[in-house]
């Protein structure tokens, strides 16, 4: 049997509130998205939330709401899920890396310092990716790109739950929006899912319409006036992103474990550290101070010559370990656009002794000695 990496923890309460909702008048646009978003949006103290189908559609919504298209150029990380730089791609924008902080994941401050003083074309948007779920360091990133004008979605995908100077990510203090994901490997799921949170209510409005089609059933926000009891007005090109009602129920009844679910991840966490303190060739990641990570991924550093031996030595020893992640530069649809190895040293550095070690609500204490265990005899045996 094998330790996933990452797994949803379900319990007999959520499949009462998924199966209430299955034998209700709505599967889909009822009371529960909207209940859903309001608590999501209280979670994360934002003025507004709104639920899609999955993070990734929200990264994409989130770049059309701010205007991206072709011509213009995001900027995010090598260090990253391929979604977070795919999404400028949908809209026909152009796309650039800054390179990470090796020692947290993150996007590095002096990286992007460097390249906002030495780029000859500047990024409408910048995606900062808050990797494993602890924030980046938001602050310096917003007081070094406000001077151009820049915007910032937050591509808060692990990070539900964690916090940033003592305050919710996803409350939007240092940006425009923050996208999260509500996949099973996240903190809290809905199967698939995702949610945007804004303070900008001519963005969250934005948003919305893309959501549905550009349909609105508004009145008030009608171009033309019409009180014809059906009529409804399609005022830009959208899509259907919408959540169902059935996932609200589940993220709903999920939300109410968010706390529970980062205890768990943080003791698990302290536990890894301890097991793993003094040993020669592993380092855990670290989080910046003002960081309070929610968890996601317990990250370590082994040395790159024998990475690939102790990753396989483990998965042998049907241990779920992972590597988060293969730098999006690299890939060959990313190479297709010009990019090529040695663009981004830190992340591929970072890359080359990156394993993720199992990390998840109900990891049992027995398991985590095993992994740590099994970790040690491939270091003893690989290692150099
Ligand atoms: C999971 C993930 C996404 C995509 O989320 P989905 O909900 O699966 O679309 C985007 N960015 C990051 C960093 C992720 O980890």
């Amino acid at each position: 049997m094998t330790i996933p990496y990452g797994r949803q923890d379900i319990t007999q309460d959520d499949i009462d509130a998924v199966s209430e909702v299955l034998a209700s008048d709505f599967l889909t646009q009822g009371p529960l998205v909207p209940r859903f978003e309001q608590a999501i949006a209280d979670v994360c103290k934002a003025h507004d939330a709104i639920a899609v189908t999955n993070a990734t559609s929200a990264l994409h919504l989130a770049c059309l709401a701010l205007d991206i298209g072709p011509g213009d150029l995001v900027w995010t990380v090598p260090n990253t899920f391929v979604a977070s730089a795919n999404c400028a791609r949908y809209c026909g924008a152009d796309i650039d890396f800054v390179d990470i902080d090796p020692t947290t994941g993150n996007l590095c401050p002096d990286a992007l310092r460097q390249k906002l003083t030495s780029a000859n074309h500047l990024p409408k948007v910048l995606i900062p990716v808050h990797f494993g779920g602890a924030s980046c360091d938001m602050q310096t990133i917003a007081d070094l790109v406000k001077p151009y004008g820049i915007r910032i979605i937050e591509d808060a995908s692990h990070a539900i739950g964690a916090r940033y100077q003592g305050e919710p990510v996803g409350n939007c203090l240092h940006s425009d929006i923050c996208v999260f994901s509500f996949h099973p490997v996240k903190i809290i799921t809905t199967g698939e899912g995702g949610m945007l949170t804004t303070n900008d209510v001519s963005l969250a409005e934005r948003l919305r319409l893309l959501r549905s089609h550009g349909i609105t059933r508004d009145t008030q926000q009608f171009s033309t006036p019409n009180d014809e009891p059906w009529y409804y007005e399609q005022q830009t090109l959208g899509f259907n992103c919408r959540m169902t009602d059935i996932q609200a129920a589940l993220g709903l009844s999920q939300l109410k474990r968010l706390q529970a679910f980062i205890t768990t991840r943080k003791i698990r966490v302290s536990r890894y550290q301890s097991l793993l303190a003094g040993i020669e060739n592993v380092k855990p990641l670290t989080v910046e101070p003002a960081s309070d990570s929610a968890w996601h991924l317990f990250v370590i550093q082994v040395p790159a010559t024998s990475r690939r031996v102790i990753f396989e030595h483990l998965r042998a020893a049907g241990i779920g370990v992972n590597v988060h992640y293969i730098p999006v530069h690299t890939q060959p649809y990313y190479r297709q656009l010009g990019f090529k190895t040695g663009d981004f040293p830190q992340s591929e550095a970072y890359y080359a002794g990156a394993i993720t070690l199992p990390l998840h609500p109900n990891l049992s204490d027995e398991q985590q000695l095993y992994i740590v265990e099994q970790l040690i005899v491939a270091l003893e045996q690989y290692a150099e």
